[in-house]
């Protein structure tokens, strides 16, 4: 009760302060008002430079943050949260042991190998959440709609009976440990393809799935937005390969400009375990960019907090206990209903 006061009581100031100085386009290149002046935002630390006879913000230069201890202080934190949970996960990449789990690449007789790095994303998703249960077989499909039909019939030749199946295109999972990642792609491929995005986003789903894997609860206990958030996160750190400046500028996600804070506090009200309906067919209520963006900024603020890791063991509480909102608060120490406005105006605050 006490941290909530205290909260309330910055939170306004922070907004006068802050506010203003993160939103007038601190970076590279763009104009500033005052030689020498310094400023640091997401991680990094600009200084204003003479170039010719205009005054510009330098390169940013990375400075050391102070780390998050408490989900508390999300909302004070908005501009942080994004490098937090990116350099919590580069440094989990770099320091996790090697998974050997078995990697099959199937390739449909019409379609194109997509992804030059092929098994790189899978391994990356590997790192990041290493010594967690994860699928000892994995099965990569690639395939461009013409090849929709061998697909299928391929991948339930290797599972003819799946625990998981959310979708003909999606990604499978079996009791026994093997995952299918679907990984269909229309025309030309994209960025999103070729990087091995698309990879880690549908192989993570698998890894979601694994969790609820001879649960009596299923794997849709929890929210979609925490489903597909999670894809959306992994999926933005591989799509550049892990390069931090280019992260924060997707993971900032413009397509949430558009809303206010009482919007996300309300969408998360309604998607999560809601007063009114059902949490997954309320979520077919607002658009994708909202159920991901929404999705994959939480999942930023309980990396930076907790580390990856603790995106599957939230799950496996979950599967345990087949409540959200029980699990959330013993792994996490705060309530989802505190956490809610904090995370709404932190996810305001780091859009603008
Ligand atoms: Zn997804």
């Amino acid at each position: 009760m006490r941290r909530r006061l205290i909260a309330l009581l910055t939170l306004p100031v922070l907004g006068t302060l802050l506010l203003p100085a993160a939103s007038a386009a601190v970076k590279t290149g763009a104009t500033c008002p005052k030689l020498n002046q310094s400023l640091i935002t997401a991680g990094y630390k600009f200084t204003c430079i003479k170039s010719g006879k205009k005054l510009v913000w330098s390169n940013g230069v990375k400075v050391t943050l102070q780390s998050l201890t408490d989900l508390h202080q999300v909302a004070a934190r908005f501009s942080d949260i994004s490098s937090l949970a990116f350099r919590a996960s580069l440094g989990t990449l770099r320091t996790a042991g090697i998974d050997n789990s078995k990697i099959a690449l199937f390739l449909g007789p019409h379609s194109q190998d997509t992804a030059p790095s092929d098994f790189l994303a899978v391994r990356n998703v590997q790192k990041l959440f290493f010594g967690s249960n994860l699928p000892s077989n994995i099965d990569l499909f690639y395939y461009s709609s013409s090849d929709h039909d061998w697909a299928i019939n391929k991948m339930m030749e290797l599972i003819p009976r799946p625990e998981y199946m959310n979708s003909d295109d999606g990604p499978k999972t079996a009791t026994d440990g093997t995952a299918i990642v679907a990984l269909k792609y229309t025309g030309v491929p994209s960025q999103y393809v070729t990087s091995g995005a698309l990879e880690a986003h549908e192989f993570f789903h698998t890894v979601q799935q694994r969790q609820f894997s001879n649960s009596q609860f299923k794997v849709w206990t929890m929210p979609r937005w925490w489903i597909e958030g999670g894809g959306r996160f992994v999926e933005n750190l591989q799509l550049d390969n892990y390069d931090e400046k280019k992260y924060l500028l997707i993971s900032k996600n413009n397509e949430l400009t558009q809303y206010n804070a009482q919007y996300f506090s309300d969408f998360l009200d309604a998607t999560t375990v809601p007063a009114n309906g059902d949490a997954w067919t309320n979520s077919y209520n607002y658009s994708t960019a909202v159920v991901y963006g929404v999705g994959a900024k939480i999942q930023e603020m309980l990396v930076a907090f907790k580390g990856p890791s603790s995106l599957v063991g939230l799950m496996g509480e979950v599967a345990t206990s087949g409540d959200f909102l029980t699990s959330f608060n013993k792994l996490y120490g705060i309530t989802w209903s505190e956490f809610v406005p904090l995370a709404a105006q932190s996810i305001y605050r780091s859009t603008r």
